[in-house]
Order: C-alpha cells, then sequence, then structure tokens
C-alpha cells in the first residue's frame, strides 16, 4: 500500500498531539478526528485489521484533511504526516472505495486535462483556470510582465495532474503531468512562470516524483518579478502577509518574504501565531469544490483573528485563498503578485 512508505508518520503520530492546534479542519469542526494523531491511529489501525475503508466516516475524514503541510512543517522531526494523508487517499482509490463526490470531480478534472497557447516566444505564462477566475490578479500579473518588458505566451487550459493528485488519482495525475510535459515541449516553452503556487509545487515537486520531465525551468511570480529586477515606486505599507501553504510547508520557499521585502512592505503579525495556515484549505486545492462548508468555516476562522477585517490588508500566496477570505471572511484580501503591481 502507498502509506507503508510512511512508517514513521504511521507509529509516531499516532502517539503524538504536539500539533494538534495545526490542525485547520480540528480548529473548527472541534473534532480529535481531523488531527494527524487520529487520521495516524486509524490508519495504523487499517494495516493491523482493526479498521477498513469500507468504514465511510474513515475515508470521509480523509477527504477532509486541509493537507497544508503545517504539521510536518513544525513537527520537530518532520514527520510526513502530509504525505501519510495524501498516500492514504491513492490507497483508498486503489481499493475502489472513493466516494461518489470524489469519483465525479476527478472524473470532471480528468477532462479537462487539455491547454492552448496564445502568442510568440519561448517565455510562458501559465495562467490555471483559479487565477484566470479572478480578473484583478490577472490584470495584476499582466501589470508585472509589462514592467519587466516580457511579452509572455499565455497558456491556458485544464488540470496540469496537482488536483488529481491530491484526489488520490496517481496514474491519471501522472498522465496529465506528462502530457503537459509534452505541451511545453511542442510550444517550445524555455521558461514558464506560473501564478498558482500549487501549479508551481506541481511542476517543481509531483512531477519529479513521477519522472516526468520538464523542457523548461519554472519559475513562480515572485521569483520572476525579483530576478528581472522590476522596479518598485511606492512602498507597500502595513500588511499582514498569510504564509502560503505550498511557498512555505511545501517547498520552504522564501520567494514571498523576498517579494515583500523588495516591496517594502511592513509585515504585521496575524493572529495568535505564525504556524497556523490561514489559507482556507488551499493545500487540499479543492478544498472548495468537495466541502464549500469547511472553506467558510476556515474563512470565518481567519476572519475573527483580524484586527480591523474591513481595513486591514491581507496579502495571500494564491487566488484560492483571496477568493475563500473574501467571499466567506469579508476580509480586505490581495494576492502578492496585486500587492506587486499596486506598487509600481
Ligand atoms: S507530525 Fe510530528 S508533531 Fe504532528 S503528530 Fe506527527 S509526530 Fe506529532
Amino acid at each position: 500500500m502507498h502509506i507503508d512508505k510512511y512508517e514513521e508518520a504511521i507509529m509516531n503520530c499516532r502517539f503524538c498531539f504536539m500539533c494538534r492546534h495545526l490542525s485547520a479542519i480540528g480548529n473548527v469542526r472541534f473534532t480529535e478526528v481531523d488531527t494527524p494523531r487520529i487520521r495516524a491511529a486509524m490508519l495504523y489501525g487499517l494495516r493491523t485489521g482493526t479498521n477498513s475503508f469500507d468504514d465511510e466516516d474513515f475515508v470521509d475524514a480523509l477527504y477532509r484533511q486541509d493537507l497544508s503541510a503545517c504539521c510536518v512543517h513544525h513537527c520537530v522531526n518532520h514527520y510526513d504526516e502530509n504525505g501519510l494523508a495524501l498516500a492514504a487517499r491513492a490507497d483508498v482509490v486503489e481499493a475502489g472505495k472513493a466516494p461518489e463526490a470524489v469519483r465525479k470531480l476527478a472524473a470532471k478534472l480528468e477532462k479537462s486535462v487539455g491547454w492552448k497557447a496564445e502568442g510568440k516566444g519561448d517565455v510562458a505564462w501559465f495562467l490555471d483556470e483559479t487565477t484566470a477566475s479572478d480578473k484583478a490578479a490577472v490584470a495584476a500579473a499582466k501589470r508585472l510582465f509589462s514592467a519587466a518588458k516580457v511579452s509572455p505566451k499565455v497558456i491556458t487550459g485544464g488540470c496540469i495532474g496537482k488536483a488529481l493528485k491530491v484526489l488520490g488519482y496517481l496514474p491519471e495525475a501522472k498522465a496529465a503531468a506528462e502530457r503537459f510535459a509534452a505541451f511545453l515541449k511542442d510550444e517550445g516553452v524555455k521558461t514558464l512562470v506560473v501564478s498558482n503556487p500549487a501549479a508551481v509545487n506541481a511542476l517543481k515537486q509531483d512531477y519529479p516524483e513521477f519522472g516526468v520531465k520538464l523542457p523548461c525551468e519554472v519559475k513562480s511570480m515572485a521569483g520572476f518579478v525579483m530576478q528581472a529586477k522590476v522596479k518598485f515606486s511606492k512602498p507597500a505599507g502595513e500588511v499582514y502577509a498569510l504564509a502560503d501553504d505550498f511557498i512555505r510547508n511545501y517547498q520552504g520557499c522564501a520567494c514571498m518574504d523576498k517579494l515583500l521585502a523588495a516591496l517594502k512592505a511592513v509585515n504585521k503579525p496575524f493572529g495568535t501565531n505564525d504556524e497556523e495556515t490561514y489559507n482556507c484549505g488551499e493545500g487540499a486545492v479543492v478544498l472548495d469544490k468537495l466541502h464549500p462548508e469547511l472553506v467558510k468555516a476556515l474563512a470565518e476562522y481567519v476572519a475573527a483573528r483580524a484586527d480591523d477585517p474591513k481595513k486591514d490588508r491581507i496579502v495571500v500566496g494564491s487566488v484560492y485563498t483571496k477568493k475563500a477570505l473574501v467571499k466567506y471572511g469579508r476580509l480586505n484580501a490581495v494576492t502578492l503578485d496585486e500587492l506587486a503591481a499596486s506598487c509600481l
């Protein structure tokens, strides 16, 4: 089983409650089942035969996880309880026990695999569906490209494998990755600038895991802007920048902090600690489609921690998080790209 690769997490997390406060879903449902300890205990039970994927409550708990990777990031031993959860989903799918809503969503994602390119040159911008759905974020990215004096080829289209992987559909995710890599090769892309941190993570971590080689260098928008030495004429001022799940916890990348420093942002501490995720399930990629009620609860949890919800400028890494915080939390949230564009 896929979970066998996560022996350390199963054996250690099942007795540990140290990171329970970082379980975003546990924090809004007030349930122990939504913590790494109980999930690991349930998966231990699966191996010893006292638990089974026939138990719908067990499978539902696996598909409720926010997958922020906060716990593994802050665990003193970095036991990969997040990887364990993803592996468990893959085992659920292989056992044919995926809930109907998950099966339907995966089928839709698989159908969406396919892209088109507009423009010329070997520098391309991957405008994923989530980012494309937010006009302000798209306009900000265009302004940043213009400031960098780059006119990229624009690639739009569907799933590049990330959401399928997160749902546990590994062969389908790998097939999507292979198709996207082949598409980029056919288009002659040498540099791919990517707005969505989930897509950056797919290209930089998932693709090598699948053994899929890309024909190009991948850059986050923040990394591209920094490397292009874009000049900013206005300081960003006071903001509350929320650490992104993929950028901080999955990749350990400092690009968000570096760009905030270049924008002369005065980053104020948010909430009661800087360890939690405030990204409303960004790591779970499609939690808003499976469990909008949980995304609402997560956004309300974040809003309750804002000093001045209407005025505080909350800066986030993804359109996914921005939309959740604006829609359900009524917060003044902008993406990092929007903040950067406002400083030009
Ligand atoms: S990830 Fe680390 S802190 Fe969290 S339950 Fe596992 S061992 Fe404990």
